[in-house]
């Protein structure tokens, strides 16, 4: 057994390894790459190459794959050996700086939304160095990022990567503005919550829909659920904790900070959560946490789920993604200061965020839509669809004096002057947290909770960030001209207040007035992801990609149509999905009940004509008819299905996905629970919601 400190980073050749094995010269040049962003040359590439070889064959590796996260939405490798033959018949171990650097996966089983077939068929693999190489198993994975040879971003991590230099490029004039000079650059960081499910493997097996779809189609609702809200904390299982054990030692020899692993609100869920990193560096950590769940938990006889809503009846899981920008000094820039300066600057930062989220509510939206994800916003538990803010009262209490000019209450009557004025202290909430809020301040960061538990991190972050760093430019613009920078300043953050409060909201964000009140204030209700994705193409949002150089116009057509596609896909493969397992099990189970029922009828009939065979013929009557409407249900959304295709765009299949085979899908659900209850447990095919949600 290894010590803590032993384990963690083991398998990572992260910068302290560098520096000890790399040449002076070399490990140099590579950290000014990794901290200004400047290209690496070959030659630098062939050293690194090497002393990353001997590095990962000294720990057991054998091959090596360059590691991207295409629009699949997870990772993708392709292994190749460090063998190479030497003229004498044996084989010696070689990597090249060109094989560090570049790879030519074969790109065309990868979704591209159309972009490989106008453009280039081929797409390559780029090392991305702020991103460290790790060993998994017996191969050295080098994070890349993967483009077309026309230079268009085929994966997650190449937006990302522009939306930090955007950031960066903006933050860095403002803070010009308020004379810190020593800044280099500003990271934008990420601190991923990632929620799941475990269940018994066993049970897992027996049920197409989990294995097929990831979720339940089909199953009543058990006695319990979690309305006694013992799970929440609670003790964790022996079998959880061994998994969750195991787990946080792998995540740590990846050098991924797992720190806190506890049971969530339904039962058999359960949540990790990271200490915060670089948000490149976490959403590569969340994908691979994602990946080793799934892993470790089938070593523990476990299988680990990660849709967004495994069950209906109990909450679904979710990613909170908390959200802050830091400085290469150690500033976080949403910390409020001690000093008037400081406080200046923190404001000017927030009224940043505070006007993005409002103007860009449609693109935070969308970045989170999928099919499983509709299910949690706007079902009474995880935030809704409606995107707005909570800052707390003390905060906003602030705002509104800073806006109306009049005292803060607990100061005595006097305008407050930011940049000369302190600000009065506020405690950070932490007792009354608002949970339902989709996007709150938590005293120095923000915590975005609608991503679901499935997705990539990478494109909520690279919306925040392109959308803040939108706004800090338009500041920078303005403040950048003034004479006057205070009194710019107090103007600026006042203006901004004024025109953007709307969006700020400390209350109940599950209620029905909240719905309504959110109307009056003219917020965006995008409920479900035909509604919210064909606004990625908006005139706004084109123009705001543009502008930072994230995506052009056709990137962002290809991305809707892959995201739009694969709403269709997975609505259709959960239809079919449904009819088979009806067809296959379902009705079969239910005949062969009533027969039996029926069978014991005539039994007791020939003993006697007086004995009461009023259960079974209920019972036998009721079940036939529900039979029958399980017959008409799932052949109406065969004929829906059918139906899908003909509609000529990606949209209207979508749209039309939602309107009609969504609904089909629940009414067939409906009558089939419905039997579930009058079957028999002996005949019912496969593990109820009671077994699966305590079977451990
Ligand atoms: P909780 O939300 O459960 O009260 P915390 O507020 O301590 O827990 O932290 C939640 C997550 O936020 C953790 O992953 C933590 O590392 C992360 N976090 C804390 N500070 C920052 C920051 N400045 N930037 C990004 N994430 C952060
Ligand atoms: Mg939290």
């Amino acid at each position: 057994m290894h010590s803590v400190n032993e384990l963690f980073g083991s398998m990572v050749f992260n910068e302290s390894v560098m520096q000890s094995r790399l040449p002076k010269d070399t490990y140099k040049s590579l950290k000014k790459t990794l901290h200004t962003g400047v290209p690496l040359d070959l030659s630098i590439a062939n050293v690194i190459a090497t002393v990353m070889k001997e590095w990962a064959i000294e720990k057991g590796a054998t091959h090596y794959t360059h590691w991207f996260q295409p629009m699949t939405g997870i990772t993708a490798e392709k292994h190749d050996s460090f063998i190479t033959p030497a003229d004498d018949g044996a084989v010696i171990m070689e990597f090249s700086g060109k094989e560090l650097i570049k790879g030519e996966p074969d790109a065309s089983s990868f979704p591209s939304g159309g972009l490989r077939a106008t453009f280039e068929a081929r797409g390559y693999t780029a090392w991305d160095p702020t991103s460290y190489a790790f060993i998994k198993g017996k191969t050295l994975c080098i994070p890349t990022a993967f483009c077309s040879y026309g230079g268009e971003a085929l994966d997650k991590k190449t937006p990302l990567l522009r939306s930090m230099e955007a950031l960066s490029k903006q933050a860095l004039r403002i803070l010009r503005l308020f004379g810190r000079d020593d800044v280099k650059r500003v990271y934008t960081t990420v601190g991923a919550e990632q929620e799941y499910f475990l269940i018994d493997e066993k049970l897992y097996k027996r049920r197409k829909d989990l294995i097929y779809t990831g979720r339940t189609l089909f199953g009543a609702k058990p006695p319990k659920g979690q309305e006694l809200e013992d799970h929440y904390f609670g003790t964790i299982k022996p079998r959880v904790k061994a998994f969750m054990a195991e787990l946080d030692e792998e995540l740590w020899k990846l050098g991924i900070l797992a720190k806190t692993e506890h049971n969530e609100a339904a039962p058999a869920q359960h949540e990790l959560a990271p200490i915060y990193t670089t948000t490149n560096i976490a959403t590569d950590h969340n994908q691979l946490t994602m990946e080793l769940m799934k892993k470790i938990a089938s070593r523990h006889g476990l299988v680990c789920l990660l849709h967004e809503k495994p069950f209906a009846g109990v909450n679904g899981s979710g990613k909170h993604n908390n959200w802050s920008m830091c400085t290469d000094t150690g500033y976080n820039l949403l910390e409020p200061g001690k000093s008037p300066y400081e406080n200046a600057q923190f404001l000017l930062f927030l009224c940043a965020v505070i006007k993005a989220v409002d103007e860009y509510q449609d693109l935070l939206r969308l970045s989170v839509a999928s099919a499983g994800n509709d299910y949690r916003l706007g079902g009474n538990e995880a935030p809704p669809a409606i995107v707005s803010m909570f800052l707390g009262d003390e905060l906003t209490e602030i705002l509104e004096a800073i806006e109306s000019k009049s005292s803060y209450s607990k100061r005595e009557k006097v305008e407050m002057q930011i940049g000369v004025d302190v600000l009065p202290h506020f405690p950070k909430d932490t007792t009354d947290r608002n949970r339902t809020s989709p996007f709150a301040f938590t005293g120095n960061k923000f915590e975005f909770r609608m991503p679901g538990s499935t997705f990539s991190i990478a494109g909520p972050n690279m919306v925040l960030n392109t959308i803040v760093a939108e706004e800090l430019s338009q500041f920078a613009d303005l403040l950048e001209q003034a004479s006057d920078f205070t009194a710019a300043l107090n103007k600026l953050i006042r203006r901004t207040i004024r025109e953007h409060k709307r969006i700020i909201f400390n209350g109940n964000n599950y209620t029905d007035e909240w719905v309504e009140e959110a109307e009056r204030r003219g917020l965006l209700n995008l409920r479900t992801t035909p509604e919210a994705l064909p606004l990625f193409a908006a005139e706004k949002n084109v123009r705001l990609f543009a502008k930072h150089c994230i995506f052009t116009e056709t990137e962002i057509r290809s991305r809707m149509e892959i995201l739009l596609d694969n709403y269709i896909k997975t609505i259709q493969i959960e239809s079919l999905t449904m009819v088979e397992l009806v067809k296959k099990e379902i009705l079969p189970a239910i005949i062969a009940y009533t027969r039996e029922l029926s069978a014991a009828a005539l039994d007791k009939r020939s003993l006697s004509a007086e004995i009461d065979i009023s259960v079974e013929l209920d019972t036998v009557r009721r079940l036939s008819s529900l039979a029958a409407c399980i017959k008409t249900d799932a052949e109406k959304l065969e004929s829906a299905l059918v139906e899908v295709r003909t509609h000529p765009t990606a949209v209207e299949q979508a749209s039309f996905c939602r309107a009609t085979v969504f609904v089909a899908m629940q009414e067939l659900r409906t009558v089939v629970d419905e039997a579930e209850t009058l079957v028999s447990a002996k005949h019912w095919p496969f593990p109820t919601y009671g077994e699966l949600l305590y079977g451990i």
